[in-house]
């Protein structure tokens, strides 16, 4: 297996071998993590970037691409971040969220998260030649925690291939991280298990994978959150809100709730934000979990 550790090193060892200036190899990856010896990991956005300060803990210098309250999705890199992404040991993305990203990551010194997860298919969005999303699969896997511990794992046994004098740590760490992760699966499942309403009218179509966990149905009244839905779609949704009893409409954060707002009205439903962590939440990924399991819990009138 190729990394970025050990293909650095090998490139350091060699130009030592032919009597260079040594420096060059000291320099390499320490534009982020500003002269630290510890590898320089870059993640993509927000729950990438925890994910790996669990994983990673002391032995890894952490950088994030996206900026809090920037909308992962539009994000376009600087040339120093794209030498961040060069020089990095490892970057973590998820291929789809973040074209630019898709682009500047070297294969060898990527970890495409998608790719440890099976994934769901894109919804009918992409079809409709809408360009946020560049691959067939839902993007947003990190919504399931399931999914993500497994990712956790995975991203143990990255580091550890890449940085074997701290194996140890990573993999015990990264099981440390599944482990919280799988208990906050079982509080969903627990959580919603018993609802008045399963359904799931959402501003966009992020929560495919929560919904696919915890057998919810998600109906996004939009699918691009830059557009605004047709007449025909906003009262295809009314509708349904009103059949399958919903009486909260979700929105986001980082996402204009007015379109919500004005179907909410329509079915005498109220509007909640739920956070799909595209981006820094106050607390950490934990903590914002937990607050999205109780506003699910409330607005679907769950008995648990
Ligand atoms: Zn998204």
């Amino acid at each position: 297996m190729m990394s970025g550790f050990s293909r650095s090193h090998a490139i350091c060892l060699l130009a030592g071998a032919a009597l260079l200036t040594t420096a060059a190899c000291g320099s390499s990856g320490e534009t982020a993590a500003q002269g630290s010896t510890k590898p320089h990991v870059v993640a993509a956005f927000y729950p990438l970037q925890w994910l790996t300060e669990q994983v990673g803990g002391s032995d890894v210098a952490v950088t994030v691409l996206t900026a809090p309250g920037v909308e992962p999705h539009d994000l376009e890199l600087g040339i120093k971040q794209v030498t961040e992404i060069q020089d990095a040991a490892l970057t973590v993305y998820i291929k789809g969220v973040q074209p630019a990203v898709d682009d500047a990551v070297d294969q060898d010194t990527g970890f495409d998260a998608a790719t440890a997860v099976a994934t769901l298919p894109a919804g009918d969005h992409a079809e409709e030649g809408e360009e946020e999303h560049t691959v067939s699969y839902d993007p947003h896997i990190w919504l399931d925690p399931a999914r993500l511990a497994t990712v956790a794992t995975k991203l143990g046994e990255r580091l550890a291939a890449a940085d074997p004098a701290h194996a140890q740590a990573f993999k015990d760490r990264a099981a440390k991280t599944a482990d919280a992760l799988g208990a906050l699966d079982r509080e969903f499942a627990a959580g919603l298990a018993t609802c008045r309403t399963k359904t799931l009218v959402t501003a966009h179509e992020a929560f495919g994978y929560l919904a696919d966990r915890y057998k919810l149905k998600q109906v996004g009244i939009t699918l691009d959150p830059e557009q605004e839905p047709s007449p025909a779609r906003l009262s295809e949704v009314g509708k349904l809100a009103r059949t399958e009893g919903v009486t909260t409409i979700f929105t986001e954060a980082l996402v204009n709730p007015k379109v919500a707002e004005v179907l909410a009205d329509q079915v005498g439903a109220k509007t909640t934000v739920l956070n799909p962590l595209e981006s820094k939440p106050s607390g950490d990924y934990m903590s914002a979990m937990r607050d999205n399991l109780k506003t699910l819990q409330t607005a679907l009138g769950c008995t648990a």
